[in-house]
């Protein structure tokens, strides 16, 4: 095999890679379309029984999309993609049962019964192997230089989708999630919620008289207020919080791990902030802004996204009423 027309080295630094995973927003999503195209293709046109979007987690693999396979994760230990990883070149693997490596390894041994094995690294713009797109068979059987080259361009494909779906999911003006990319990450976060019961809240986040700030200074001011609220939330935000434009000048912050008291306090800090910060707008004149929060804890009686949004609602609307620029926790039930 060639491998002179292969990308550099991957970056040796571990936190660095898990690090690029995160960024990319993907671990645990739902199925997507184009991953799931290309894992049928892969199967379809080298004619084996499993092919995998593999991405590397601390200590699990877990699959983007994956065909003839029952599971969607496994302990990284047992991977053959953790292998796969370390090296730029495709990672081949003709006979697993002989190789010194996979012999005892429980997925040879048991289900799904891997024989041989096809890997190419998904490398980021800055040099990180998140993962593998893989093609399995439960035969021995050596990939050719054709097959391996198809297996690479599909990689290719399935590393560009990566970066189309994040920059989907950010919006163009502000850098917060969109509204379909935050609702999204609360769906998981509800999944979340329901298998382990950790806390959850969720804010809604509303600029007051904001239609004063486009009269008054014109729709270009009204965008530089919805830039700088997006940035002084993201400065005063913990790292996995995450921020929304659900639309217009409504925003949502998740805070995962966060009871409602704390939670209480995260929106008087970014409410503080907000009113703080004094907008400069191009034509040299300022402009300051406030906002009203509405504060839902996620509780059992969360049905949906949809609901739990309402429940925030609720006491953003309160917040509003009793004359805004104020945080209003929602009644827990
Ligand atoms: P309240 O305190 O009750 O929230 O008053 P408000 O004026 O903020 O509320 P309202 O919903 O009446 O006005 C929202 C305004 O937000 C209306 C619309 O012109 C403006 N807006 C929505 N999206 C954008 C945007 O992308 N850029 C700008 N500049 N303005 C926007
Ligand atoms: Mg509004
Ligand atoms: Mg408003």
């Amino acid at each position: 095999m060639t491998t002179s027309l292969t990308q550099p080295a991957p970056a040796d630094d571990e936190q660095g890679r898990l690090a690029a995973l995160r960024q990319l927003e993907i671990l645990d999503t739902e199925p997507e379309e184009p991953f799931e195209n290309v894992v049928s293709l892969v199967r379809t046109v080298l004619g084996v029984p499993i092919a995998t979007v593999t991405l590397v987690d601390e200590d699990r693999q877990w699959f983007k999309a994956r065909r003839g396979l029952d599971v969607s994760e496994t302990p990284r230990d047992v991977s053959f993609c953790t292998h796969a990883i370390r090296q730029s070149e495709p990672f081949l693997v003709s006979d697993a049962q002989v190789h010194p490596l996979f012999a005892e390894n429980p997925l040879v041994l048991g289900e799904p019964g891997i024989r041989s094995y096809a890997g190419i690294p998904l490398q980021t713009a800055e040099g990180f192997n998140v993962g593998t797109l893989c093609a399995i068979d439960v035969q021995p059987r050596e990939f050719t230089e054709a097959e391996v080259a198809l297996l690479s361009n599909f990689a290719r494909i399935v590393v560009n989708e990566f970066e189309l779906r994040r920059i989907a999911q950010r919006d163009q003006l502000t850098g917060a999630l969109t509204r379909r990319g935050f609702l999204e990450m609360a769906r998981h976060e509800i999944g979340r919620f329901r298998r382990y019961g950790r806390p959850s809240c969720l804010l809604l986040v509303d600029i007051d008289f904001f239609k004063q700030v486009n009269d008054t200074y014109g729709h270009p001011a009204g965008d530089a207020a919805l830039k700088a609220l997006a940035e002084t939330v993201t400065l005063a935000k913990r790292p996995v919080d995450l921020l929304g434009r659900l639309g217009g000048e409504e925003f949502a912050v998740l805070l995962p791990e966060t009871e409602a008291p704390d939670a209480f306090w995260a929106a008087e800090r970014f409410r503080q902030a907000i009113e703080d910060r004094v907008i400069e707008l191009a034509d040299g004149r300022t402009v300051a802004v406030t906002a009203s929060f509405g504060i839902a804890p996620l509780t059992d009686t969360v049905t949906s996204v949809e609901d739990w949004l309402s429940r925030a609602d609720e006491p953003l609307y309160a917040a509003k009423h009793a004359g805004r620029n104020r945080c209003v926790v929602g009644g827990s039930s």
